[in-house]
């Protein structure tokens, strides 16, 4: 690729816009140990209207023409433009539903307006592919480009390295990920080992194996692939993007999304701010991030408004993909839940499953850190926070079935401390015509609908 004469978008630090990396350098941190942001030349962008990037938007949802058809590559100008088209790395992520979520939201919640979006419907199951299709698309860029790149790494409560494992065996490129024993699901440790990565299941949590993978960042050359290597946030930012995109190019009054790391909240700030820098929305959505009351240190600040923040151990919660006590995005989170009007709401675990098992009933399959943004979003509308007549919109971060193993153990009433209220384990009879008949008669009769 010739190289350009300006780039289109460059890292600086959040901290000092006068320090400046191209995107083709390995760098994840500024000086001062601030993180970086990729920022984008908006002059350049506002050759076009907003109109008409609404329209370019329009015409490329699930189009053929390569790499375009991708929910993130379909704003290529916005995300990462100075890239090589044959460089991307794509499973066509993004442009996952937006559940109309009418009997959840009316019946349990008295909500006219609740939408869910369905980030886990994609190709390793989270949200985490819209990230990651970015990050391995530049390290084959980099790697064209000459780089010495050994391979990329992360730290990983599950669903990262899920995402790192299936795009770099893609790409063609070494993956090792770095999780914590015994701390994700069957669902996501199989997935990196089926894909071919480098697995390594450390006795710590995952703060220590960010700890680790800073170190072979920093000492081996490795290239890291966490969120704090801001150029996730630049895919994981379109979400905003394609729900307002969803919703006719409104902006829905609220967006809850679970939190642990808090890359993810940023990136949702981050999608809005470009909208509203190139005029393609004029009013703000504010913004709820949920966390676990077994790992709230966003919480704990946000009961502070904002002044201290205190790193803490995360305990262990049925929302495993967010069990962090260290997060590494806290600064850009804060910042984001400033200007976006944020609150921070927490859940315990039996609030957690049982707002998981009711929003099943009413059709969805929920992961648990939705259900920590369900549970949330209750208290906010009992607590009259939230409006009945607003619109919300729920960011689901992962596929109910990366998590059966805990589903399964609700409906056999057999997750501790947790009454499973809503339990529906299957019925064991045998197969005789007239005993199933009389049993089904009376469940009919008992329950009705879900
Ligand atoms: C990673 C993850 C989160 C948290 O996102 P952060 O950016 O770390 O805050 C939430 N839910 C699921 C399913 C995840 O995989």
């Amino acid at each position: 690729m010739s190289k350009q004469v300006a780039p289109r978008a460059w890292f600086q630090s959040i901290r000092d816009p006068q320090e400046r990396y191209e995107l083709d350098e390995i760098v994840y941190k500024a000086k001062d140990g601030a993180l970086l942001e990729v920022v984008h030349d908006l002059g350049e962008l506002r050759k076009k209207s907003a109109d008409e990037w609404k329209a370019l938007f329009k015409s490329r949802n699930h189009a053929t023409e390569w790499p375009f058809g991708s929910g993130v590559w379909g704003k290529k100008e916005w995300v990462l433009p100075d890239i090589d088209d044959d460089n991307v790395v794509s499973m066509y992520e993004g442009n996952s539903n937006l559940f109309w979520a009418e009997r959840y939201g009316k019946q349990e919640l008295g909500l006219s307006e609740l939408w869910i979006k369905q980030c886990g419907n994609t190709h390793t199951g989270s949200f985490k592919d819209l990230g990651m299709t970015v990050l391995v698309s530049m390290v084959k860029e980099l790697l064209q480009r000459g780089k010495q790149i050994p391979a990329v790494a992360c730290a990983s409560t599950g669903d990262t390295s899920a995402a790192l494992a299936a795009y770099s065996a893609a790409a063609g490129i070494p993956a090792i990920v770095f999780l914590p024993r015994g701390k994700v699901s069957i669902a996501q440790l199989i997935q990196p080992v089926a894909n071919g990565a480098i697995v390594f299941a450390l006795d710590t949590d995952f703060d220590g194996c960010m700890e680790i993978v800073k170190q072979v960042a920093e000492n081996d050359g490795v290239y890291l692939a966490n969120s704090m290597n801001s150029l996730r946030i630049e895919g994981q930012k379109t979400v905003g993007i394609e729900i307002v995109e969803q919703c006719d190019w409104k902006v829905p009054d609220w967006i809850v999304i679970p939190g642990g790391n808090l890359g993810n909240v940023s990136a949702l700030a981050k999608g809005f701010d470009m909208m509203l820098d190139l005029g393609l929305i004029d009013r703000k959505p504010r913004i709820v991030c949920a966390q676990a009351e077994a790992a709230n240190p966003l919480y704990l600040s946000y009961q502070r408004n904002f002044e201290v923040f205190e790193p803490i151990a995360a305990r262990p919660t049925l929302a495993s993909a967010i069990q962090i006590g260290n997060p590494v995005s806290i600064e850009k989170a804060i910042d984001a839940l400033q200007r976006y009007d944020g609150i921070v709401e927490q859940a315990s675990e039996s609030e957690i499953a049982d707002a998981n098992a009711r929003a099943d009933r009413t059709g969805l399959f929920n992961c648990p850190h939705t259900g920590v943004a369900l549970a949330a979003l209750e208290k906010l509308v009992r607590g009259g926070v939230i409006d009945r007549d607003q619109r919300v919109v729920v960011v689901s971060t992962a596929h109910g079935l990366k998590f059966v193993d805990q589903k399964v153990k609700y409906h056999r009433m057999e997750l501790e401390g947790i009454e499973s209220m809503h339990a529906n384990p299957p019925i064991e009879l045998p197969a005789r015509y007239e005993t199933v008949r009389d049993e089904m008669l009376r469940q009919i009769e008992r329950r009705g609908a879900p």
